[in-house]
């Protein structure tokens, strides 16, 4: 067959991937000049590898992402780095056992009940979706205890999920304790690295990838979908995919039935906007890789020293800090350039790092995206369409919102992209 996708994510390669090993003859149609969409990264003079746009790691369950390294011959290493949460005025280790049981803001009975519902929905809830009638902001007083919640998850649900935290549903809640381990791992090179060996084995089985090319329209004409492309070219397939946001997809498909089209709208997200620092010293002195910051007290959510992870020889020896923060697509910070970001999160770095200097900044950059972080709310699975049903006949849709009750994540969309190529090639 002759398949078109649109995005060259790490959904779109990897369906592109697939098809092209069983013999279709696909082309990849991609906005940006280069592969990655969200994973992509960026290298400057004097680096040996590329850096991630938004912060990131592997959990060591990922198997589908894992395997397709070792397909690939990218190499992956495993560490357990320090991640923390701000707690009175310092980073605390919240990641173990130990650091649940001696939690300082809360009586042991309460840590030991958090400890217990935890491990509960670690080790014995098989499948979460069950949970996914009901949501966090109601399950967790019930089971962990008002002041559990109010001290630790309402936070954590707030700085993610903004004004949408009680709409959250419990089987994504559920996910993040069955799939994240404390071992981390980052692919070598940066994850730009490890996607563009994925885009070159698309074209290694006779694939092509357009980048600059965003798709204007989808349409079906006959039994072939057409996609429109800049300068009012248009191109037929007898397959498509789309790996696209909700909003996008709306936005594209032509003759999409309306009732249809509302339900796409009333799928939520979050984007995120990241400010990168490469300083001269350590922000993070005490060697936590990542710190979750509380919401309200902070002007961001996350600050990440990505150096405290990976060696920063790969770096020039820079040290490489994230702050990075989820907001709805139209909050003004969305519009705010580098250094008017850098004047917002500044506090954050003074706070965390008293000794912190302004001099201490060699270079800045700053990332945003609309379309971030998936709001699966309740009853989600019902709210979004199978990935193997055909949007218009012979057009598939892939994107964030499928991976479901996954959190989203390179592993998931590997794994998404292998499945949505299953169904094409039926
Ligand atoms: C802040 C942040 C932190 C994250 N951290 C991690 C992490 O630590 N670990 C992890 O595993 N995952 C992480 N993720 C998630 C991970 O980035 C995503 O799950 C994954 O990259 C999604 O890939 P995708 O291909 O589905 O979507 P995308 O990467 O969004 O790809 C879609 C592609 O479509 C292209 N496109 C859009 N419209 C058009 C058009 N009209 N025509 C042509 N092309 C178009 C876009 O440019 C893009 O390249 C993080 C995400 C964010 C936002």
């Amino acid at each position: 067959m002759r398949i078109g996708i649109v995005g060259a994510g790490i959904t779109g390669l990897t369906a592109g991937y697939e098809l092209s090993k069983r013999g279709h003859q696909v082309t990849i149609y991609e906005a940006e000049p280069i592969p990655g969409g969200l994973s992509s990264g960026f290298r400057i003079a004097g680096w040996d590898w590329t850096l991630d746009r938004f912060y990131r790691h592997i959990f060591a369950g990922d198997r589908e992402i894992i395997n397709l390294a070792a397909e690939l011959g990218a190499r992956l290493t495993f560490t357990s780095p320090k991640t923390s949460v701000w707690v009175n005025g310092k980073p605390y280790v919240y990641d173990n056992i130990q650091g649940v049981a001696l939690y300082p803001n809360l009586p042991l009975p309460l840590n030991l009940r958090i400890g217990v519902v935890v491990a509960y929905l670690k080790y014995l809830v098989r499948n979460g979706t069950g949970l996914e009638c009901i949501t966090a902001h109601r399950w967790i007083p019930r089971a962990m205890g008002q002041r559990s919640y109010q001290e630790i998850w309402e936070p954590m649900l707030r700085g993610k999920f903004k004004a949408h935290y009680d709409r959250v549903n419990m089987a994504w809640f559920w996910a993040r304790f069955a799939a994240r381990t404390k071992r981390l791992g980052y692919l070598n090179g940066g994850f730009q690295a490890f996607i563009d060996r994925l885009a070159e084995a698309v074209r290694g089985n006779g694939g092509e990838i357009r980048f600059s090319t965003a798709v204007r329209e989808i349409a079906q004409i006959g039994d072939q979908v057409a996609l429109m492309l800049p300068q009012e070219k248009s191109v037929t397939y007898d397959r498509v995919l789309t790996t696209t946001s909700p909003g996008k997809l709306r936005e594209t498909v032509v003759g999409l039935p309306p009732e249809f089209g509302d339900d796409l709208a009333r799928l939520k997200s979050m984007a995120t906007v990241v400010l990168i620092l490469a300083l001269k010293r350590s922000v993070l002195t005490d060697g936590t890789y990542w710190l979750n910051l509380p919401h309200g007290e902070f002007p961001c959510l996350s600050m990440v020293e990505h150096t405290n992870y990976q060696d920063k020889a790969h770096y020039g020896g820079e040290v490489i800090v994230y702050l990075g923060d989820y907001l709805p697509a139209d909050a003004p910070e969305m519009g705010l350039g580098t250094d008017e970001l850098y004047a917002r999160y500044r506090p954050a770095l003074i706070k965390v790092c008293p000794d912190y200097e302004d001099g201490w900044v060699r270079d800045m950059w700053s990332f945003r995206e609309p379309y971030a972080q998936p709001v699966p709310e309740v009853n989600h699975s019902q709210r979004v369409p199978a990935v193997g049903t055909p949007i218009i006949p012979n057009l598939y849709w892939a994107c964030m919102h499928h991976v479901y009750p996954w959190d989203r994540g390179t592993n998931y969309a590997v794994e998404l992209g292998q499945r949505v190529a299953r169904w094409m090639a039926q």
